[in-house]
């Protein structure tokens, strides 16, 4: 047995190793606030090949861009049902413990996976699923399941991912999934729920990006004769919506292979071959439409140059050629209760298109995602175990973007950062409130920054950002992006978080353009351009083509890829389009979430042999650090008596081996030996509350003497 001169002597003889591999928690820091030390440590164990680090509950990890031998059937097997601090930090330890809390404390949980474009994110919501499909319990039945969880990635990927020039299988959509399980803890269902997809990638790339990875695939891999059926030629360079970025060919993706990996996952998730087909046909039919161009006639209203597109067009969507030829040409207008026609000029009609086939990739994606959903749902026919009410749920989000140019689709994702932020601060709060309340210890309240003021910046309902884009976009006339920049200004002077050209003081006005509007989010401030505002949100209103377009699928029976797409009302209301409450929505009644942050090596993408790790001292932490270090409010680690003692009860006299009394007494005399001091730890009803997690790390040391 030892006491607190034992510990401290460990805790000595540990330093050396510390020294070299660094700290696994980061709270165990000397000076843990400093963001020198913080980077520093990081460093040191990423040139060690450990990625993970711990900052109290929250999971760090570095993206290390190569295979690191942690990831076995016997790496996994070391995770289960252990405690966090008894093992080094893993993306498995958090697996597992949300997993174990989900199914002790029958109440749902959260992974958040959150951190910039490239930093692991997907990565680290596969390998919490590969966990789960080796470690729970299984049978023929439960392993369909967890084929199909697994298998459902590689379609989402082929649609909703594409390379840009962080990362070349960069997620252009928000994925939140949720597992179900049985009483038995057996995965036995699952759903997925996509928000905000980066429609605009569909009709646009940068140089350097591809669109999403779907259309390569189907060229480079697509048999001849499929490639046939759909009127397309085996050459991505034939494509205007293939040829914007310039780099349709990437040295690290296999289209080729790729494209029978997604074939396969396709079948594993029971997609009939006429479902594929159908599906196919969308996605040549967004190529087709690519290549349709117009040209002015003697009266200055725009037609098409070729007939040839519209043809393939109308055969893969079934539509009528002439209506389609309509649409693109022209638009609809009811005045007084009847419809008229006025032909669109050339930018109109360019636009026109762009906007459908953005809509039609949008709503087959949606159908996809539906289709997936139906393969993964519980069914009881399946002879599966009785299912419990608690499920565990995988967030993918992308986090804050800060471009050059930010526009409606940065403001929609950043807004969405912002309530999940705001989610995740309540859901912390409230969990350790309720605990501290069952254990009969005071609840101390905290400082800590509260964004519901940004939250409410943009939502609040007459007078938030949205609502009065909402209004800008309904006036009849004259709105445009600078009266909205106006209304803007007028209605939200004197905001903390806002600014404008305008209302900014002489220094910072230099900083921004006369069309943008700032908002200074919690993790750092983001100018937003106000042009094309409107017009991207009234341009949604094109959606009507598609609904008038895509006809109800003919019969019930037969399963059109596009069902929703021809019955869904349209968008017209930018309040539906930055509508990110979805997945919080979901969220909302987990427990506290399991926050994971993920880290890109260094800004500018992969290390090389001359660029590695070293630039971590890039770390932009926007206030990352401050957020992590936030949710630690009060006390960071609980245990209850019973595992307290039967782990520790050896280090001190009086406990050993047996302590004859209350357990909450034996406790009190084992921390009282091992000299941790009064501010340090809280005694409740069943468990002791220890405020640092180094001096349960320290004891944990001790044990090892
Ligand atoms: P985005 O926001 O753009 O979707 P992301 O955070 O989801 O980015 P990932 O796609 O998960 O990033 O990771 C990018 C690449 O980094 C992966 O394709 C893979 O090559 C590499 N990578 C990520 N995590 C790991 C890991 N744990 N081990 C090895 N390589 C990894
Ligand atoms: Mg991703």
């Amino acid at each position: 047995a030892v006491g607190s001169d034992g510990i401290r002597m460990t805790m000595e003889s540990a330093l050396t190793a510390r020294d070299r591999v660094g700290v696994q928690d980061f709270v165990l820091l000397e000076n843990y606030q400093s963001e020198a030390a913080f980077i520093e440590n990081l460093r040191k164990r990423f040139k060690e090949n450990l990625i993970y680090t711990y900052i109290g509950s929250v999971l760090v990890s570095v993206n290390p861009y190569k295979e690191l031998e942690i990831y076995s059937k016997q790496h996994m097997e070391r995770y289960r049902g252990v405690n966090f601090y008894e093992v080094s930090p893993h993306i498995y330890a958090i697996a597992d413990n949300s997993y174990r809390a989900m199914r002790t404390e029958r109440k749902d949980q959260c992974i958040l996976i959150s951190g910039e474009s490239g930093a692991g994110k997907t990565e680290a919501t596969k390998k919490i699923l590969q966990y789960y499909a080796v470690t729970c319990p299984a049978s023929d039945k439960v392993q369909t399941v967890k084929d199909r969880l697994l298998q459902s990635n590689p379609v989402l990927e082929a649609f909703g991912n594409a390379k840009t020039l962080r990362n070349d299988n960069s997620s252009r959509f928000g994925k939140y999934m949720d597992v179900q399980f049985d009483f038995k803890g057996a995965p036995i269902g699952g759903h997925i729920l996509s928000y905000l997809l980066e429609k605009s990638r569909v009709v646009h790339q940068n140089h350097g990006e591809r669109n999403f990875h779907i259309f390569y695939q189907l060229l480079e891999g697509g048999e001849s004769d499929l490639l046939r059926r759909l009127g397309l030629e085996k050459n991505a360079q034939q494509y205007q919506y293939l040829i914007k970025g310039q780099c349709a060919k990437v040295s690290s993706i296999n289209d080729k292979n790729e494209w029978k990996t997604v074939k396969k996952a396709l079948s594993v998730i029971n997609f009939s071959e006429s479902d594929v087909e159908e599906l196919l046909s969308i996605v040549a039919s967004v190529l087709h439409l690519g290549n349709i161009q117009f040209v002015v006639n003697d009266q200055g209203d725009s037609q098409l140059t070729s007939e040839n597109q519209i043809r393939y067009l109308a055969t893969l969507l079934r539509v009528e050629g002439a209506s389609l030829r309509e649409a693109l040409t022209h638009k609809a207008i009811i005045a007084k209760g009847e419809e008229l026609k006025t032909p669109l000029n050339l930018e109109q009609a360019a636009y026109a298109r762009d906007a459908l086939a953005k809509a039609v990739y949008g709503r087959t994606f949606s159908w996809l995602v539906n289709k997936i959903n139906e393969s993964l749902a519980y069914k009881e026919s399946l002879g599966l175990g009785k299912r419990t009410d608690s499920v565990l749920g995988l967030l993918d989000i992308y986090g804050f973007e800060v471009f050059q140019h930010n526009s409606f689709e940065q403001f929609c994702i950043n807004y969405c950062n912002e309530k999940l932020q705001q989610l995740f601060i309540e859901l912390t709060l409230k969990s350790e409130q309720e605990e501290y309340e069952a254990e009969g210890i005071a609840w101390e309240s905290v400082q800590y920054f509260n964004n519901k003021i940004i939250c409410d910046l943009v939502e609040e309902k007459f007078k938030g950002i949205i609502s009065i884009l909402d209004e800008e976009c309904l006036r009849p006339g004259d709105a445009t992006d600078l009266t909205f920049l106006e209304k803007l200004e007028e209605s939200i002077k004197n905001h903390p978080h806002f600014l404008t050209h305008k209302l900014a003081d002489q220094k910072t006005r230099k900083t921004f353009g006369r069309e943008d509007f700032r908002l200074l989010h919690y993790a750092g401030d983001v100018n937003y351009t106000v042009m094309g505002k409107i017009k991207s949100v009234n341009f949604l209103c094109v959606n009507f083509l598609v609904a008038t377009l895509l006809p109800k699928p003919p019969s019930p029976t037969r399963c059109h890829p596009l069902p929703q797409g021809a019955a869904a009302q349209p968008h017209t209301l930018p309040s539906s389009t930055a509508g990110c409450s979805r997945p919080t929505l979901h969220i909302a009644k987990a427990g506290p979430p399991s926050p994971t942050r993920c880290l890109p090596p260094s800004k500018a993408g992969p290390p090389s042999p001359t660029r590695d790790f070293l630039y971590f001292q890039n770390v932009d932490w926007g206030g990352g650090m401050a957020e992590s270090q936030d949710v630690s409010y009060g006390f960071s680690k609980t245990r209850r008596y019973k595992l307290f003692s039967i782990r520790y009860k050896s280090l001190c006299p009086d406990t050993w081996p047996n302590w004859n009394g209350r357990l909450a007494d034996g406790v009190a005399t084992l921390v009282r030996y091992l000299g941790y001091k009064p501010e340090e730890y809280k005694l409740g009803r069943t468990k002791i509350f220890i405020r640092f997690p180094k001096t349960l790390f320290a004891t944990e040391d001790a044990l090892e003497l």
